[in-house]
């Protein structure tokens, strides 16, 4: 497989060529086609080898494909692929890929990690996000806990919305 040969969409493809990735690593050459096909994949690679754009690229391209990141940011985006990593310095790096492929693109990576407040990571999602990069406890923290607090000087429509999917906690307004 070739990178034209993975039918990426044009903004990817450019994002690809501006990055200077002119021909598939094994595990790209490799795995693109499995994950595009919609196949579950376990893969093993060395560092260095080119893992990162190796899931990304179809990711990315699904989501763009599905018409999920077509949507205007007027419509709150949800997460529709997770990613994790074990090391803040790991999802970072897989964060900052993932931006650099999606640049010009409706999809929007966020990243949470532990170790800094949730206050500005929970805002960044609710802006709207489609990849979510974070590390394992934190992710439980944001996803499966349900206990989290919002705090918002604002309370748009689609805040609401989020909230009442996610939150099962009470809500406090102040005028
Ligand atoms: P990774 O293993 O995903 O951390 O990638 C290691 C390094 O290789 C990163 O600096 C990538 O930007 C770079 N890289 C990944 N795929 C390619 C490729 N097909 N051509 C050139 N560089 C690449």
């Amino acid at each position: 497989m070739t990178f034209d040969e993975a039918a990426l969409c044009e903004s990817l493809r450019k994002n690809v060529n501006k990055s200077g990735y002119v021909k598939p690593t094994p595990v790209q050459k490799h795995g693109i086609p499995i994950i595009s096909a919609g196949r579950d994949l376990m893969a093993c690679a060395q560092t260095g080898s080119g893992k990162t754009a190796a899931f990304l690229l179809p990711i990315l391209q699904q989501l763009m494909a599905d018409g999920v990141a077509a949507s205007s940011f007027s419509e709150l985006q949800e997460p529709e692929a997770i990613i994790v990593a074990p090391t803040r310095e790991l999802i970072n790096q897989i964060y900052l890929e993932a931006r650099k492929f999606a640049f010009g693109t409706c999809v929007r990576p966020v990243v949470v990690y532990g170790g800094v407040s949730t206050g500005h990571q929970i805002r960044d999602i609710l802006r709207g996000c489609n990849v979510l990069c974070g590390t394992p406890g934190r992710l439980l923290d944001m996803i499966g806990r349900g206990k989290t607090l919002m705090f918002s000087a604002t309370y748009p429509e689609d805040i609401q919305r989020m909230a009442a999917d996610f939150l099962k906690t009470d809500y406090l307004f102040l005028a």
